[in-house]
């Protein structure tokens, strides 16, 4: 499958498009800073990592559009404290000038973050970002404890990168995110790349925690099907999850092509206990439930 491919794909499948919980879109500086780290990446993660789409944000835009991307989740997040909420303002602005994509928000543990978050969400924020590796929190903190809370409360959706790829960090985990969990059940988190290596970790969560989701970013594609190889059950677990299964990317940051992804996806598909109503769930239901997109 190629990019120029998934328009046919979607329209095949009788969908209005792809739904994508996991785009990145960031300041400027700030995207050159990412991917100089991707072009270090030998260094940073013992693997090179060529950013496929390094391009300028109109260009970008107009991508995720010929891909037939009819709703995407720009998400942004801070590796330090003072940034989550200026993030959270540039992406405000940046989702308010392309109709395609959703208001999302970041946090932080740091003084302040229930009053931005919270004004983020009255403001119509509708999926927040969470990077405990980058960002070498503990989502235990005392300080985020409300703000996940007001999350639960507002039945906003918080993708959080909390396994341990494609680095462990201090905090990482998805035990540690479980203790999140059990203090706020009621709390939709989306777990990012399938909480990758940790895959079946990652649907022992969803068996446990109703509210609990996982985005396909990077999951089973060639580049990562050595680091994280797909469990032999896969296909069928998600049979048992598969309303809870969303289309992410990492878009632009991936060092291939975007229907890499959704080739995987439709792979898994083949199973007859998924077939194509899982993918149209995974493609364009699942996330438009998510993200609140009629
Ligand atoms: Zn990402």
């Amino acid at each position: 499958m190629r990019d120029g491919d998934l328009v046919g794909l979607a329209r095949s499948l009788g969908i209005p498009g792809l739904v994508d919980i996991h785009v990145h879109f960031l300041p400027d500086p700030v995207q050159r800073k990412v991917w100089q780290y991707f072009d270090d990446a030998e260094r940073n993660y013992g693997r090179a990592w060529p950013i496929h789409y390094r391009l300028p944000v109109p260009e970008r835009v107009e991508l995720l559009r010929s891909f037939g991307v009819v709703a995407f989740a720009p998400l942004v997040y801070p590796h330090k404290p003072g940034m989550a909420a200026w993030l959270t303002d540039w992406v405000a602005d940046f989702a308010a000038t392309v109709p395609e994509a959703v208001p999302t928000a970041t946090l932080y543990p740091e003084p302040g973050v229930v009053s931005y978050l919270d004004a983020a969400v009255r403001a119509g924020a509708r999926c927040v970002k969470a990077h405990v590796q980058v960002g070498a929190y503990d989502p235990r903190d005392a300080l985020l404890d409300p703000a996940w809370g007001l999350l639960a409360e507002a039945g906003v959706p918080v993708v959080v990168h909390c396994g341990h790829g494609p680095l462990p960090g201090e905090h990482t985990g998805l035990p540690v995110f479980e203790e999140v969990l059990r203090r706020h059940p009621a709390l939709t988190a989306v777990l990012a790349h399938a909480g990758m290596p940790e895959l079946s970790l990652a649907l022992d969560l969803l068996d446990r925690h109703p509210r609990v989701h996982l985005d396909t970013t990077m999951v089973g594609v060639p580049f990562t099907t050595d680091i994280a190889p797909l469990p032999a059950d896969w296909t069928r677990r998600l049979a048992d999850v598969a309303d809870r299964v969303v289309l992410g990317t990492d878009f632009p940051s991936i060092p291939y092509a975007y229907a890499e992804q959704v080739d995987a996806i439709a792979g898994w598909a083949e199973d007859p206990a998924l077939g194509e109503p899982f993918l149209r769930a995974v493609l364009h239901d699942n996330g438009a439930r998510l993200l609140r997109v009629s």
